[in-house]
């Protein structure tokens, strides 16, 4: 199974996006648009694996309090000049890097490798081109984002409002040519 592990986010919020998503979307061609019942923020990405039982004792252990989220602003991967990647910004309370924190010390014992990367809290709106947020030799500009950079270039930055995430979620994802379909398998509760 391709595991990862996330927080979802509330219905309003993820109705604000979902109208800002609509507004972007027109004149963006070869833009693969996340669909809004699908807005998560990756904690951990596991990948493929069998150890599912496994992942949920660990993921059971882990204490935190609830953590607090504003959504403000837009961002591209790997950079506005090579987007690939355009997401919705999050500014998260203290809470949420030992979150992380604990996901990945206890996932470590059964193998999974924390990211290389700082943890970057964002949601991804849209992927283009290969969609990778990382710069390859070789890589391609995605036109299509670059023209949603140019329509928000002149506006103020979008604020979809704060919520607190109560739990955090394991989630299994079945990639298919249509779009990755993802299931809540286990329920974190925190606080
Ligand atoms: P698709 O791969 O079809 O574009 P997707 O990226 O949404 O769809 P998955 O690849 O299964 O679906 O990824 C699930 C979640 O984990 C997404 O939030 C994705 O951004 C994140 N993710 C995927 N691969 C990695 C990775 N190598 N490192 C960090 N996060 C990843
Ligand atoms: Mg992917």
């Amino acid at each position: 199974m391709r595991l990862f592990v996330a927080l979802d986010i509330d219905n309003v919020i993820r109705e604000r996006i979902a109208q800002f998503r609509e507004e972007m979307r027109a004149r963006a061609p070869g833009v693969r648009w996340v669909g809004p019942e699908t807005l998560h923020i990756t904690l951990q990405f596991l990948g493929e694996t069998a150890k599912v039982e496994e992942i949920k004792t660990a993921l059971a252990n882990i204490k935190g309090p609830p953590v607090g989220l504003n959504f403000r602003g837009i961002g591209f991967f790997p950079s506005p000049q090579r987007a690939r990647v355009f997401w919705i910004g999050i500014e998260a309370d203290e809470h949420l890097q030992p979150l992380v924190d604990s996901t990945g010390n206890a996932l470590a014992p059964l193998g999974f490798k924390r990211e290389q990367q700082e943890f970057h809290p964002h949601l991804t709106l849209a992927r283009a081109g290969s969609g990778r947020p990382y710069s390859r030799p070789g890589d391609r500009p995605a036109p299509g984002l670059q023209l949603v950079r140019a329509k928000l270039e002149s506006r103020p930055q979008p604020e979809f409002g704060t919520m607190t995430a109560h739990e955090f979620i394991l989630y299994q994802s079945t990639l298919s040519p249509s779009g990755s379909r993802y299931t809540k398998l286990a329920h974190y509760p925190l606080g």
